[in-house]
């Protein structure tokens, strides 16, 4: 065994322990050994990484022009490339993804950030064609300081969702990774460092929730907040967030449907509705947990599917034959079979998986599917975030639509056809915040991604993540003539 890394927090270009000098660790998932120590902050550290962020963006980062700003986050990129194995790496062994996931994941990454660095002057306001005397325009200003909270399922990337258009607009921020997986993000703070961002743009935070998440939430001088994370919390969030009028961006749960009609290329549907369901062991948020079949063609997909899903190799994420890595923790593999036991009692029949692998010390768990599942059944309603595929039919079009948008998410959806019309109709009809025609893609960084409903608002990548990070003011100037003013002598 490896001794564990240890790594600190950053706070105003300096790497610090807690305040209380308290730390906690970090499991790899698939050997259930320690791998990593970190800080575990309380309120107060949030408290000093908040003053450092508002000094920092009022005392010059807010002055340092777009394209300097987007210099920096290209070589922050540049930095990420030269490690991108280290990073990858790390991420299989705090997250327990499989390390062509990770590699996947960190390329994404970079790019994510070179997108972010190109994008920074090119943010532009609008002249508004107003009265003729008039001029009126408006600017782009940052929001101010950010507080960027990540999930578990993506450490470094959602991480880096929120970092890159932020930066590049000119926010500062304090970075609050999950407790399962700091790891990444803290190095990649570090490495903001390095890439010459003044010191307290960027502070990075470890520590649990519900004291360090909420204090960020809660603080006056956070004038917005990002977060990753269950519609739980985002409800949490939401409520603690009025008190101060925080802005906040909220990227929640999902429950998304694929829909695959009888004109669909099916060996395709098959191939790419199993990645949507089974890629990072399910743990996606908009992963196709729900997919709904046209009844011609729904034997032959399920026997496909479950035939397929047999096949599909669980177990170490360094291992190259492994197509589906660990569970990221023991809560979330709990939550899995409690799902999965709920899913039988409720009358879904189990084809294929519906267990643990025993046979080693991490937390893995077979791809599993249930047939002939409604939406009345809870494994349809609710989140289970893990390699859990719900498998249902419908009839014409209109039964798949309404099946498809009843539920209380709408995060993504991807239809299967090969018909332009019902591609695109389906497209209309759908109430998610993204719809995918016959791709396993889930999302680009050039476009938006983010929910309606249950799933949040607000929206990450693309211009309009950048939109999230700005305010928009408006200003009119007097180019002479009468102006309105009180009728004195
Ligand atoms: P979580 O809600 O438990 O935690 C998310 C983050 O919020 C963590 O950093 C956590 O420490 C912090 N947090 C928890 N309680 C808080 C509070 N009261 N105030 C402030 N911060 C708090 O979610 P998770 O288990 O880490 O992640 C999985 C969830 O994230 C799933 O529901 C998944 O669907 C969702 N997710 C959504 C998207 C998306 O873009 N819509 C992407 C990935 C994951």
């Amino acid at each position: 065994m490896t001794e564990p890394l240890v790594l600190d927090m950053l706070v105003d270009g300096r790497k610090v322990e807690a305040r209380s000098g308290e730390r906690f660790d970090v499991l790899n998932p698939a050997t259930g050994e320690d791998y990593a120590t970190v800080p575990k902050a309380d309120a107060e550290d949030v408290d000093v990484a908040v003053e450092a962020a508002r000094r920092a963006f009022e005392g010059s980062w807010r002055d340092v022009s777009a394209t300097d700003r987007g210099a920096v986050l290209g070589r922050l990129a540049r930095l990420l490339e030269a490690r991108a194995d280290e990073f990858a790496r790390a991420e299989t062994a705090h997250n327990g993804k499989t390390l062509p996931e990770a590699e996947f994941d960190v390329h994404e990454t970079i790019a994510c950030l070179d997108y972010y660095a190109g994008a920074a002057n090119k943010h532009m306001g609008e002249q508004i064609p107003g009265p003729t005397n008039f001029l009126l325009y408006t600017r782009r200003e940052p929001v101010g300081v950010c507080g960027l909270i990540v999930p578990w399922n993506f450490p470094l990337a959602i991480a880096v969702w929120k970092l890159g258009p932020a930066l590049a607009a000119g926010c500062a921020v304090v970075l609050k990774p999950a407790s399962d997986t700091p790891v990444t993000a803290l190095m990649l703070a570090h490495l903001a460092e390095e890439a010459g961002i003044p010191p307290g743009v960027v502070n990075c935070v470890t520590g649990p929730g519900s004291t360090v998440g909420r204090r960020l939430v809660t603080h006056p001088d956070v004038d917005k907040v990002s977060i990753t994370g269950e519609t739980v919390t985002g409800k949490d969030v939401m409520r603690e967030a009025a008190e101060t009028l925080k802005r906040v961006t909220l990227e929640l749960g999902g429950k998304s449907p694929a829909l695959v009609f009888a004109d669909a290329d099916l060996d395709q549907a098959v191939d790419a509705t199993m990645f949507q369901i089974y890629a990072n062991a399910g743990q996606v948020c908009d992963a196709r947990s729900r997919i709904f079949v046209q009844e011609r063609v729904y034997d032959d997909f399920l026997r496909r599917f479950v035939e397929r899903t047999a096949r599909l190799k669980v177990g170490d994420p360094l291992d190259p034959e492994s197509h589906i890595g660990a569970i990221t923790s023991a809560r979330q593999l709990e939550r899995i079979e409690h799902y999965v036991e709920l899913g039988q009692k409720e009358g879904a029949r189990l084809v294929v998986g519906g267990e643990r692998v025993e046979a080693s010390a991490g937390y893995f768990y077979r791809p599993t599917a249930f047939a002939d599942v409604d939406n009345s059944m809870r494994v349809a309603r609710e989140e289970i975030f893990g390699p859990v595929a719900c498998i249902g039919r419908f009839g014409d079009y209109d039964d798949g639509i309404a099946k498809a948008n009843d539920t209380p998410y709408g995060l993504a959806a991807t239809v299967w056809t090969s018909d332009l019309s019902t591609a695109h109709r389906a497209a209309n009809d759908i109430r998610a915040g993204g719809v995918w025609i016959n791709t396993s893609e889930f999302l680009f960084n050039e476009s938006p991604f983010g929910g309606m409903k249950a799933s949040g608002y607000g929206r990450e990548l693309g211009v309009h993540g950048l939109d999230g990070y700005t305010e928009v003011k408006n200003v009119g100037v007097s180019l002479g003539g009468e102006m309105p003013t009180f009728a004195l002598e």
